[in-house]
């Protein structure tokens, strides 16, 4: 998502949330991004009579008035009508056309990159709950902020807590404003609630959610999030060889659906398309033997685990999937972790990775049997493609035909 123009827009609605933007006035922050966000439905067109339209004086007249809209010789200008005498204001197409933010898109992409759930939508004109995220045992709910002073921003927090779920924190996001003072930061942090400038706590492109930005404010609870490591898993993490990043729990349904395997990562269900769940498996059984888990990039080309893409897009595409769901790792980097040498690996604990039904007598095997079941079907879907390709290069050209 396009980052100059949102934070722009975002800003603009701090000062006023019911603002509505000219295209003019947008382009020059960026054409690109303007096309960008209105393609994305995150600027809606307004119908908006042009007579109906003000623009700012510039040459500040008596009163300095509201200009309003008129023709003259076949132009469209905005014309001052305390002092017809000076020079009106030549105006395109751009400058009469009237958009509004998509604040109910943004707040859907917002919950879709981050797994949120959770009721979401307006709480007062100035502020909106964007949804929640349980990690481990704590539930987070995430708050967008549209403030710009600290007397403001005091009455729409203690909105947030009135509207807070028990026992579990909130982050509050501002676009620009900040609350400095130490004393009103440390009173939220006490009812669990933090803090955080979009900048802060928002990834761009992504809009993903760094939930962690809330633990650096004072009187905020450090989360027991991890189900407790047993001992033999604790030495595994202490072990220089194994260095495991993560703690996400893995979970793997068996079930498929149009092609799709459904998965669970930590709290959040994800559907992985065919070849993602098969870079996956491999890791997986890689990791389940307890040497690490690295996998080579040669290895991974040698038995087509991934075909007609390099290994670095595979593993993007599966980070990407993966977004939002994960415990601490904001982008997918430390679970899918990279070592410098092309190779890859899972980056957690062994233990941590289930398939289905765990527990019944040869469940291990799940693993093998199913990466023979992807590796044959993705070899048939490119049989089928070779097949189709064949018979479109041996079609008749238009010599041949009678
Ligand atoms: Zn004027």
């Amino acid at each position: 998502m396009a980052g100059e123009l949102l934070h722009f827009l975002l800003q603009r609605l701090e000062q006023l949330p019911s603002a509505t933007f000219r295209e003019s006035e947008l382009a020059s922050v960026s054409t690109s991004q303007f096309r960008s966000l209105a393609r994305q439905g995150l600027l809606v067109y307004q119908q908006k009579d042009p007579e109906q339209q003000r623009f700012p004086c510039p040459t500040p007249c008596e009163v300095a008035c509201d200009r309003v809209v008129g023709q003259v010789g076949g132009k469209t200008v905005a014309i001052c009508e305390v002092w017809p005498e000076v020079v009106n204001v030549p105006l395109s197409a751009a400058d009469l056309a009237v958009y509004a933010f998509g604040m109910d898109h943004f707040l859907d992409c917002f919950r879709e990159a981050n797994g949120m759930t959770g009721s979401f939508g307006l709480l007062s004109d100035r502020l909106f709950r964007i949804g929640e995220r349980r990690i481990g045992q704590v539930t987070t709910e995430v708050f967008l902020c549209l403030v710009n002073e600290a007397s403001r921003a005091e009455a729409v927090l203690a909105t947030v807590q009135g509207h807070r779920l028990d026992g579990g924190r909130a982050l509050c996001i501002f676009p620009s404003f900040a609350v400095t003072d130490p004393l009103q930061v440390q009173k939220w942090g006490h009812e669990q609630i933090g803090l955080a400038t979009f900048s802060e706590a928002v990834k761009l492109p992504t809009l993903q959610i760094n939930l962690s930005v809330v633990e650096r404010q004072p009187g905020i609870k450090a989360r027991a999030s991890y189900p407790a490591r047993t001992p033999a898993e604790e030495r595994d993490y202490g072990n220089h060889q194994l260095a495991y990043l993560c703690q996400d729990r893995l979970h793997f349904s068996g079930t498929w659906q149009a092609r799709r395997h459904t998965i669970r990562m930590n709290e959040t269900e994800r559907q992985l398309a065919d070849h993602l769940t098969r870079l996956l498996v491999r890791l997986v059984i890689e990791l389940k033997k307890g040497r690490g888990g690295w996998v080579s990039t040669g290895v991974l080309e040698r038995e087509n685990i991934v075909v007609g893409r390099t290994v670095h897009q595979a593993v993007s595409d599966l980070r990407k999937a993966l977004l939002g769901a994960l415990l601490d790792d904001v982008d997918g980097t430390k679970l899918i972790q990279n070592d410098g040498k092309r190779r890859y690996r899972l980056s957690t604990h062994p233990n941590y990775v289930y398939p289905p039904q765990a527990g019944l007598p040869g469940s291990q095997d799940w693993f093998v049997l199913t990466l023979n079941n992807l590796k044959k079907a993705g070899v048939k879907a490119r049989e089928k493609r070779a097949v189709q390709q064949k018979r479109w290069a041996q079609r008749p050209g238009p010599s041949a035909r009678p």
